[in-house]
């Protein structure tokens, strides 16, 4: 069944530990102080538009430039963040970096004025009284207008959301902040939440991607789930669309908007600057 057959194809680790010699509590004031001391970076990977490669937005992904271990990415230590609330501190300063780099871009490259900012929000960060409030002050402190924003949500926050976390996403819905679902078809989905939330986009997880040109069953799944989209009235985005093969079937599909290293990778900000002004040269 879908369950099985998604278990079977995340294997994902989330579980690959800096400085694994030292315990869960010191790796966790390690990674408090390096928010507050600033070692975090993002990096920026557009979403585009498959048929021409115009680029719609960008997503922020987080990375450690950690002094002794070099670039760390968000699977050495997110799943820790996770568990100890670190997360919560972590994916505040995400917000308010990109944010402040992406508006000063809005205001800075030509073409680059309407560009979305998409922002992963953690399941922790979902269960906030203050998120709200925090995401309003964030926005205010930037400038960042409400409706370049999307915040990408699990799948596992919105299984059984609870009516205070409910209120939270429509309260950030009202002020024109959109809601993605990130990874879909990874977590056990009730489809039930699909109507239940104030969600506008699904993200089809790139592991239903993959085997789309070789794999009839993958692509059986993908087709599914662009129809289900569809039917919802939500925009589907592909994750993960690493050849043109796949951006074409994709395409036929009915799902034109796409993220994957057949278009960009992550880039760091100067990288991504550069990519964005040459987009504009291209028109
Ligand atoms: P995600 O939000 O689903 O992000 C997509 C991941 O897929 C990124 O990995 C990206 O580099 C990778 N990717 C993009 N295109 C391709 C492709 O064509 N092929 C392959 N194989 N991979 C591709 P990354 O940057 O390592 O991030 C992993 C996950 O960590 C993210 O998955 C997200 O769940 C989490 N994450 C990243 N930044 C943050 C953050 O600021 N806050 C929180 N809470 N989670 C974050
Ligand atoms: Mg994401
Ligand atoms: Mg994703
Ligand atoms: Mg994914």
């Amino acid at each position: 069944d879908l369950a099985m057959y998604t278990a079977k194809r995340s294997g994902r680790s989330r579980y690959q530990l800096y400085t694994p010699e030292l315990d869960a509590g010191t790796r966790d004031a390690r990674l408090r102080q390096a928010i507050a001391d600033d070692e975090l970076v993002l990096h920026y990977q557009p979403a585009v538009t498959m048929t021409d490669g115009s680029i719609r937005g960008v997503e922020a992904l987080v990375r450690w430039q950690h002094p002794e271990e070099g670039l760390l990415m968000p699977g050495a230590f997110i799943g820790l963040a996770e568990e100890t609330g670190a997360v919560v501190p972590l994916g505040e300063w995400v917000l308010r970096e990109g944010c402040r780099q992406v508006a000063e871009w809005q205001a800075g490259i030509a073409g680059a004025e309407r560009i979305t900012l998409s922002v992963n929000l953690s399941p922790q960060q979902v269960k906030q009284a203050d998120l709200v409030d925090a995401v309003t002050g964030i926005l205010a402190e930037t400038g960042f207008p409400a409706d370049r924003l999307v915040l990408e949500i699990t799948e596992s926050v919105v299984l059984e959301p609870d009516a205070p976390t409910i209120a939270r996403l429509e309260a950030l819905r009202d002020l024109g902040i959109r809601l993605a679902v990130d990874d879909f078809g990874t977590g056990y989905s009730a489809l039930s939440y699909l109507q239940q939330l104030p969600v506008t986009i699904l993200k089809i997880d790139r592991s239903y991607i993959r085997g789309i040109a070789d794999d009839e069953r993958d692509r059986r799944i993908a087709e599914a789930i662009v129809r289900l989209g569809l039917a919802f009235d939500l925009y589907v985005v592909a994750e993960g669309v690493e050849t043109a093969e796949q951006a074409r079937l994709l395409t036929g599909m009915g799902c034109t908007v796409g993220q994957g290293y057949h278009f960009h990778r992550p880039m760091p900000p100067d990288r991504a600057a550069h990519v964005l002004a040459a987009e504009r040269a291209k028109l």
